[in-house]
């Protein structure tokens, strides 16, 4: 594994993500949106989660190539080390199949915030009777593989504090509002599984 070969496979991974993601989007809208948790906090929150995840390490991609004259982030470079690259690979590969159950589990209730949908539906089996919050622990593993993936402090650490910002910022509301629209069903749920990581936490 080589500093480029790293780059291109964050960038593989980010391809494949959207082609997960996007069907999965035309899919849910065709289910109407009933009530919904959304507002500035919100925006502010994916904002930030997309400039940790997505714009930073992109601009740090697009600039750091072996030719490139500007090179975005380079005083916050820190040692190439190839074993660590590959893990990332592993890292990104788990997160991305991960992403690719949460999406088939939870099929028209999804939403990029926290929308309730006409006859939605609690989803508590395959990957969401291991934990609640699969798809979180997906982009957790992506921010983990990011890290590992670019020799950078900065463009490799920013997806764990732009995601964390968003996951801590956003978990405690939607567990109220699954709370408070399936009731019983969802605290039973609660006491059965973990937030994002089995058994721990
Ligand atoms: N937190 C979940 C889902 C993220 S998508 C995860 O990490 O896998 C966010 C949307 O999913 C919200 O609109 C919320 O209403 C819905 N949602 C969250 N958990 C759900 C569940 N177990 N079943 C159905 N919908 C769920």
């Amino acid at each position: 594994m080589t500093p480029t070969l790293a780059m291109i496979v964050f960038m593989i991974g980010a391809v494949i993500w959207f082609a997960i993601r996007i069907p999965a989007r035309r899919r849910a809208r065709r289910a109407t949106v009933r009530s919904s948790a959304r507002g500035l906090r919100e925006s502010i929150l994916m904002a930030v989660s997309l400039t940790g995840l997505g714009i930073i390490p992109f601009v740090y991609i697009a600039t750091n190539f072996e030719s490139a004259r500007f090179r975005f982030l380079s005083f916050a470079d820190r040692p190439f080390v190839p074993a660590i690259a590959w893990l990332g690979l592993f890292v990104f590969a788990a997160s991305l199949w991960l992403f690719y159950r949460t999406h088939k589990a939870l099929g028209r209730n999804w939403s990029v915030s926290l929308d309730i949908r006409e006859k939605h539906k609690l989803i508590s089996d395959g990957v969401y009777a291991v934990v609640r919050h699969p798809m979180y622990s997906a982009f957790w593993l992506w921010a983990g593989a990011q890290a590992l993936l670019l020799p950078n402090w900065i463009a490799g650490f920013s997806g764990i504090v732009g995601f964390g910002i968003l996951f801590f910022g956003r978990v405690g509301k939607e567990e109220r509002l699954m709370c408070d629209t399936f009731g019983d069903e969802y605290r039973e749920y609660m006491r059965r599984t973990s937030r994002v990581l089995p058994g721990v936490y």
